[in-house]
């Protein structure tokens, strides 16, 4: 069964692979996910029967339009949008929205289909989705970050709603992107819809700790794999990458658990801190003056910074958490973690590690934390500001924080008990991908073709 399930699986990605070279991202994050399923199509031969796997790696509807908007100076801009509504099977489309120059089909395609399984696995209903811009928010003024996500929601308006795709933030987007973009489909709607989006701000119908869900959960998720080592937070050093929101609220809660963080980026470069990353300090230089991490040196001139981010990797820590961007740890930076002594790795980034860096974590049986599983804390209490939008009420910060901690415990024990059950104990990647697929899949099955 198992040579049937590879060569069933072969099939479909060597298919994909001939008809999808230009997008590499997208094809590294289906190889990485299709070839860990093969125990559970070795096992349920009904599911190729269904065509399962050539039906999810397809996304139900791909939307690409033109973005035109003023600049300050009164010259009109061009940009691409993009929104892939990926699976529908457990709930409406859900899934962030990415504003960076990168971002193009193979990069939203990618997240698109990640997010399909990191959603399943949250337990909560909702199906999956991403989209963006290659718009650059870097430099620009607030006015025309207003108009370029006016600009925008013009056009994705059309696509979404509360019960069809409900967008939030990604890279790129946070809280202030969030109302602008909330703002317009409301104009536009002639409504006030909560619903239609999530990450917003909680005065006007956000959930409170949306904001630190990602890096919290993370931290949580990571905290649950330790207890397996007999290990906690408590006096590891730690290197996150990032300065972002997710990597921000995972050095909160690791620094709360009693680590060291001693390194965090951004896209020019790292700060050391051997004395312990001083938080308010960061937080003062991206959430309030949206400067650059550099200037960490001119308040704290013990620390160091090195030029190019990447080399973030060559700080000696105990635990890893790369909370910045995709492919961020390529094969050497994992052999160098590893050689630095290494324990643990915890992505809060999505598919932050290359297929290559993961064989090396597993080859040294270091404990990793796949993002799907790690990050999903964000995506989990956007599924709870929903449930607090429909009901019309607002739980405390307390209550959503414990919300949180359930879920990512629930995810990793799910995770777990799944690798187990199809023969891979200890792989929480394989487990989590089997986890969050099956649900989908049985879901696809019991609603037909
Ligand atoms: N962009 C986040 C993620 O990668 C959050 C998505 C959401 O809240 O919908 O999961």
């Amino acid at each position: 069964n198992d040579q049937i399930a590879i060569e069933y699986i072969d099939g479909v990605y060597n298919k994909l692979q001939q008809s999808h070279s230009h997008e590499p991202e997208f094809l590294q994050a289906v190889k990485e996910i299709i070839y860990s399923l093969k125990p559970v199509f070795a096992q349920r031969p009904e599911y190729m029967k269904m065509s399962l796997l050539e039906r999810i790696v397809e996304p139900e509807r791909v939307v690409k339009f033109r973005v035109a908007w003023q600049d300050d100076s009164g010259k009109v801009q061009v940009n691409r949008g993009f929104r892939v509504q990926y699976s529908s099977a457990i709930g409406p489309y859900k899934g962030g929205l990415r504003f960076h120059p990168s971002v193009n089909e193979s990069i939203v395609k990618f997240l698109g289909f990640e997010q399909i399984f990191k959603n399943s696995l949250t337990g909560q209903p909702i199906g999956g989705a991403k989209g963006g811009s290659d718009f650059d928010p870097k430099g620009k003024s607030d006015s025309e970050i207003m108009r370029f996500c006016q600009a925008f929601m013009t056009e994705l308006h059309k696509y979404i709603g509360p019960h069809e795709d409900v967008p939030a933030g990604d890279i790129g987007v946070g809280a202030r992107e969030i109302g602008f973009l909330f703002g317009q489909y409301n104009r536009i709607k002639a409504a006030y819809q909560p619903g239609v989006i999530t990450g917003k701000l909680p005065r006007f119908g956000g959930s409170l700790a949306r904001k630190e869900a990602t890096g919290y959960g993370t931290v949580y998720f990571v905290q649950e794999m330790l207890k397996e080592i007999n290990e906690s937070f408590e006096g590891q050093t730690v290197v996150v990458s990032g300065s972002g929101n997710v990597s921000t609220y995972a050095i909160e809660k690791a620094q709360q658990l009693g680590a060291t963080v001693v390194a965090c980026s951004d896209s020019n470069g790292f700060i050391y801190d051997p004395q312990g990353i001083n938080l308010d300090t960061v937080k003062d230089i991206k959430e309030v003056r949206a400067a650059r991490i550099k200037e960490y040196i001119d308040v704290h001139p013990h620390a160091t910074y090195t030029e190019n981010c990447n080399k973030i990797w060559t700080v000696k820590c105990d635990i890893a958490l790369p909370c910045a961007t995709q492919n961020e740890i390529d094969e050497q930076s994992a052999q160098l973690l590893i050689t630095n002594g290494v324990k643990a790795i915890g992505e809060g980034a999505n598919m932050p590690s290359t297929l290559e860096a993961i064989n090396i974590y597993f080859k040294n049986n270091v404990l990793f934390a796949p993002a799907k599983a790690a990050n999903a804390g964000g995506v989990a209490v956007s599924a709870l500001e929903m449930a607090q939008n429909s009901m019309r009420l607002f739980w405390s910060f307390e209550e959503v924080d414990e919300k949180l901690q359930e879920i990512m415990i629930n995810i990793y024990n799910n995770s777990r008990e799944a690798a187990k059950e199809f023969g891979h104990e200890n792989n929480l990647l394989i487990g989590a991908n089997i986890a969050g697929f099956i649900k989908v899949a049985d879901a696809m099955i019991a609603q037909g073709v």
